[in-house]
């Protein structure tokens, strides 16, 4: 798994908040550079539910290199490309195709894998580098250094370190904390649902059908991204976005779309996630 690992000539200790892809992947380049790095992850474990993970070349091509294309395979399928469909009629807009000789010039593939599965994949290689890697712990501060950064848990200890990286994702406490105000970002008005659903539940469905036989995508299992607009999402503003939060099909309003394209979130009365 690790490809070698440096001897740095000045050993840093990292506290990284967060342990997200973002955090494991960086735990892994600073441990595989020779550095001490411990991850601080609120959730209480691995392998919390998510949904289906778009993994364009420029973080392919990146997986590729730590893991090797073998075990990348075992949990990836190429996607060939992306067909588009107006919502209200259901007819097919168009079709983005990737096409091998736009892939090759990118110098990655265009993959299609399972969130929990990179998840799983970078948190192995952030410990077979030698982070620590701790659940279950809330980071509530962070406390610029003098003469070093530390961070406060929710439990009241401290963690002091040299340096302190903020992988805690986009509502992220620690970009708060370094921009000295709350982050202006604007919500897009558009509320995102990832979901899978298996290819036998799909040949139930002529429309669908197509899609689970066709031999360009034939496959057990399909992802589904909805994005939807916030007022017919079942979602208010207080919540907030995570890969985790299960929703269920019921709070959606589907009313607006025509019935062929509300049979994909409808087929399995499946939830959300
Ligand atoms: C529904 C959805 C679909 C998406 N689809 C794609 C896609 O297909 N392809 C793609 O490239 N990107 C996608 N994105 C964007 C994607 O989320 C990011 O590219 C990537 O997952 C962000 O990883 P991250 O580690 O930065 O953040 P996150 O995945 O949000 O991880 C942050 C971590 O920090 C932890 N954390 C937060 N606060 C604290 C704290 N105070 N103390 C301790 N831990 C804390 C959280 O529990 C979490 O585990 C999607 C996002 C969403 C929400």
């Amino acid at each position: 798994m690790p490809s070698t690992i440096k001897e740095a000539s000045l050993k840093l200790d990292f506290i990284v908040v967060g342990g997200g892809l973002a955090g494991f992947a960086v735990a892994y380049a600073l441990c595989k550079a020779g550095h001490r790095v411990r991850v601080l992850e609120k959730h209480p474990s691995l392998g919390m539910p998510a949904g289906g993970l778009r993994v364009p070349p420029n973080m392919s091509k990146i997986l590729k290199n730590w893991v090797g294309e073998e075990e990348l395979r075992k949990t990836a399928v190429r996607n060939v490309g992306t067909p588009w469909y107006d919502m209200d009629t259901g007819e097919q807009m168009g079709y983005a195709e990737w096409k091998p000789a736009v892939m090759e010039e990118t110098g990655g593939e265009f993959l299609m894998m399972k969130h929990e599965d990179v998840h799983r994949l970078l948190h192995t290689l952030a410990i077979a580098a030698g982070a620590k890697i701790q659940f279950g712990a809330t980071v509530t501060s962070v406390t610029p250094g003098d003469p070093k950064p530390l961070v406060t848990l929710a439990t009241g200890e401290t963690l002091m370190a040299d340096v302190i990286i903020g992988a805690d994702g986009s509502t992220s406490m620690v970009r708060r904390m370094v921009l000295g105000r709350e982050d202006d970002a604007e919500p897009g008005g558009f509320t995102v649902f990832g979901g899978s659903v298996s290819a036998d539940e799909m040949k139930k469905y002529p429309e669908l059908e197509k899609w689970a036989t066709s031999e360009e995508h034939a496959k057990k299992e399909f992802a589904l991204q909805l994005y939807w607009p916030d007022e017919d999402s079942g979602t208010t503003e207080n919540d907030k976005e995570s890969w985790h939060d299960v929703v269920s099909v019921d709070t959606v309003n589907f009313d607006s779309c025509s019935p062929k394209s509300v049979k994909f979130p409808l087929i399995g009365e499946c939830s959300l996630e």
